[in-house]
C-alpha cells in the first residue's frame, strides 16, 4: 500500500498530473505534485489517499511553505503564504467542504485512488473551479481519469 495524504481539493490536480505525466512547470508545488505522481505511477492500484485538513504531501514540496514555531491554521510548526491570508483560507474551506460532500468523506477518511477517480468521473466530469486546477487542465484531467479507471477491477 502506498499512503498519500491529500487535502480535499488536491485530487483533481493529482488526476490531471497523472494524465499529463507530471505537474505543469509553472506550479509552485511542482516538486510535491511530482513526488506524489511518482508514487502513483509506480503502482496506481496501491495508492491509498488519506483526506487531511492540514498541509499535505503536495504542500511538503511547495516553495511557499515555511517553518513557524507557532504553526498555522493548517498545522503545527508550519505555515505558508496561503495559510496567512484569511481570504485564501476561506476559499480553501469552501472548496474543501464542497469536495468532502462530493466524495462522501470526512477529514481522516481513507480511500483508494482508483475509487476516488470513479467518484470524480461520475460527480465531477469536468474541472469547473480554479481552486481545483482550473478549466485549462480538463484535457489532462479527462486523460488521467481514463487511465485510473482502466485500473479498476
Ligand atoms: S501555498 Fe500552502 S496550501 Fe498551497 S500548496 Fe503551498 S504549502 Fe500547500
Amino acid at each position: 500500500m502506498t499512503k498519500i495524504r491529500l487535502r480535499p481539493y488536491h485530487p483533481t490536480y493529482i488526476v490531471a498530473n497523472f494524465g499529463a505525466g507530471g505537474a505543469p512547470e509553472t506550479s509552485r508545488a511542482r516538486k510535491g505534485f511530482d513526488g506524489v505522481n511518482d508514487k502513483i505511477k509506480a503502482n496506481p492500484c496501491a495508492a491509498e489517499i488519506e483526506i487531511v485538513q492540514c498541509h499535505d504531501d503536495v504542500c511538503e514540496g511547495c516553495t511557499r511553505i515555511f517553518e513557524q514555531e507557532s504553526g498555522s491554521v493548517w498545522g503545527e510548526r508550519k505555515s505558508c503564504s496561503s495559510a496567512e491570508d484569511p481570504e485564501i483560507v476561506a476559499s480553501v474551506n469552501r472548496i474543501n467542504a464542497r469536495m468532502l460532500k462530493l466524495f462522501g468523506l470526512n477529514f481522516g477518511d481513507r480511500i483508494m485512488l482508483v475509487e476516488l477517480a470513479e467518484i470524480l468521473s461520475r460527480k465531477l466530469p469536468d474541472i469547473d473551479d480554479d481552486l481545483l486546477g482550473g478549466t485549462q487542465r480538463n484535457e489532462d484531467y479527462h486523460k488521467g481519469l481514463g487511465k485510473l479507471l482502466s485500473y479498476q477491477q
